[in-house]
C-alpha cells in the first residue's frame, strides 16, 4: 500500500531515468516522452548545460537567506529582465506561488501606490491558474473548488473571447484581470490577438492591470521565449514556472517598473524563492534555451508537427481538429481519451490529456525530426485502430 495520499490517478509506469526526449521504466523499457513533465523540462531530460552549472554549484553554497544579498538571483533576475518586457522579478517555488505573488502585487499596487481600494480580479471560464485557496477560486473550472469552501472573496469569472462579457464585468473593484495566452489545462486554446488587443484597451482605458500567467507557455514553449512576444501587447506583470527549472522547483513573477514601489521590504516572503541553487538553474535554463534557439526550434518543430497530425488524423472520424503554438499541441477528439493515451503508452509513447477529449503534445523543444515522425506515426496507429473498432460496433 502506498503511504502517499492518493492526490494522482497515476499512470502504472514507475519513470526512474532520462535523458534528451528518452526516459526509462524501472522495468528498463524506453519511451518517448511527448508530455515533457508538463511543460516543464523543455530542454528534454537532465540537460547536459543545466546539469553542470548545478552541479558546480552543489559544492559552493545551497541556501543563506533572502535576507542577505544574493548574487545569484540578481544574475537569474538580470537574464529574465534583459529579455522580456518586465522590470522586476520575485522568485518562489511554484506556478501557483508566482500568481499568488502576482494577485498579490495587483491588490497591494492599486491600496498602497493609486490609493484605491480595488481588489477583484477578472480570470476566464476553463483557465488553470494553480491549486493554493487564491489559485484556485481564479481558475475558472469548478472541479479544482469541490469541496473547498469557502473559497477567498475577489474573482470573477468571464467567457474567453467574449470582449463584452468582460467589460460588463469591470466595476469600481476590479484590480486586474488575468489570462494564459493559451488555455493548457483547458484543453490548448489559443487566444485570439483580436481579443488580447481588447482585452489591453479595457485595462488602459479602466487603470488595470494586465496579468499573464505564462506558467505553462512561457520558456520558448509556445515558440517565443514568452507566448505575449507573438502579440504586439505587454502585460504589466507575468508568471512563469514550469520551463523555467528544467525540473528543479522554480517559479517567478515579473513586472513593470511602475509596480515595482508596491512591493516593499516585508511586504512578501519566501524562504526558499530564488536561494543559489534555484538561481543556478535558472539562470543556465536560460542561457542555454536563448544559445540553441529553442523557440524558434519549437515554432518551426510545432509548425511541422501540426502538418504531420493533420495529414495523418484529420480524416479519421474520431479527431475534428489539432491545434496549438509551438509546441504546445492539442488533438481534439470526438470522444474520451484516456484508453488512448493508455495504449499510447504501452507502445512506448508518453503523452497527456487537456480535459477529457482533447491528446495534449508538449514535447522538448529541442525534438528531432525523427522524433516527430515517430510519435505521429504511433499516434496515427492507435487512432487509426481506434475509429476502425467504433466503424464496426
Ligand atoms: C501548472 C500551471 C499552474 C500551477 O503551477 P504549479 O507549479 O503546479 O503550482 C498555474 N498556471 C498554469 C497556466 C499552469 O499550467
Amino acid at each position: 500500500m502506498s503511504s502517499l495520499f492518493p492526490t494522482y490517478a497515476r499512470y502504472p509506469i514507475a519513470i526512474v531515468k532520462g535523458k534528451g526526449s528518452r526516459l526509462w521504466d524501472d522495468q528498463g523499457k524506453e519511451y518517448l516522452d511527448f508530455m515533457g513533465g508538463l511543460a516543464v523540462t523543455n530542454l528534454g531530460h537532465v540537460p547536459d548545460e543545466v546539469k553542470d552549472a548545478l552541479v558546480a554549484q552543489l559544492g559552493e553554497l545551497w541556501h543563506a537567506s533572502n535576507l542577505f544579498v544574493n548574487p545569484y538571483q540578481e544574475k537569474a533576475a538580470k537574464l529574465l529582465t534583459d529579455n522580456s518586457c518586465a522590470d522586476a522579478v520575485f522568485f518562489c517555488n511554484s506556478g501557483a506561488e508566482a500568481n499568488e505573488a502576482a494577485i498579490k502585487l495587483a491588490r497591494r499596487y492599486h491600496q498602497k501606490v493609486l490609493g484605491n481600494d480595488r481588489y477583484e480580479v477578472i480570470t476566464f471560464t476553463q483557465s488553470f491558474h494553480g491549486r493554493t485557496l487564491a489559485t484556485l477560486t481564479a481558475t475558472g473550472q469548478d472541479k479544482v473548488k469541490e469541496g473547498f469552501l469557502p473559497l477567498p472573496e475577489g474573482f470573477v469569472h468571464v467567457p474567453l473571447h467574449d470582449l463584452p462579457a468582460l467589460e460588463a464585468a469591470i466595476t469600481d473593484r476590479t484590480a486586474a484581470i488575468m489570462l494564459e495566452l493559451v488555455q493548457a489545462e483547458g484543453g490548448v486554446i489559443v487566444v485570439e490577438p483580436e481579443f488580447l488587443r481588447g482585452v489591453r484597451e479595457l485595462c488602459d482605458r479602466h487603470g488595470l492591470l494586465l496579468i499573464l500567467d505564462e506558467v505553462q507557455t512561457g520558456m520558448g514553449r509556445t515558440g517565443k521565449l514568452f507566448a505575449h512576444q507573438h502579440y504586439d501587447v505587454e502585460p504589466d506583470i507575468f508568471t512563469l514556472a514550469k520551463g523555467i527549472g528544467s525540473g528543479f522547483p522554480v517559479g517567478a513573477m515579473l513586472g513593470k517598473e511602475k509596480l515595482i514601489p508596491a512591493f516593499t521590504a516585508g511586504s512578501h516572503a519566501t524562504t526558499f524563492g530564488g536561494t543559489p541553487i534555484a538561481s543556478t538553474v535558472v539562470a543556465a535554463t536560460v542561457e542555454s534555451i536563448l544559445k540553441q534557439d529553442a523557440p524558434a526550434r519549437a515554432a518551426a518543430s510545432g509548425e511541422y508537427l501540426i502538418a504531420k497530425l493533420s495529414e495523418k488524423l484529420l480524416d479519421l472520424p474520431v479527431v475534428t481538429e489539432i491545434r496549438g503554438r509551438g509546441l504546445l499541441i492539442g488533438i481534439q477528439c470526438t470522444e474520451p481519451v484516456a484508453d488512448w493515451i493508455s495504449e499510447l503508452h504501452k507502445r512506448g509513447l508518453l503523452v497527456v490529456s487537456a480535459g477529457p477529449t482533447v491528446i495534449r503534445l508538449l514535447p522538448s523543444l529541442l525534438v528531432s525530426r525523427e522524433d516527430i515522425d515517430r510519435a505521429v506515426e504511433l499516434i496515427a496507429a492507435v487512432l487509426t485502430e481506434a475509429a476502425a473498432a467504433k466503424a464496426s460496433n
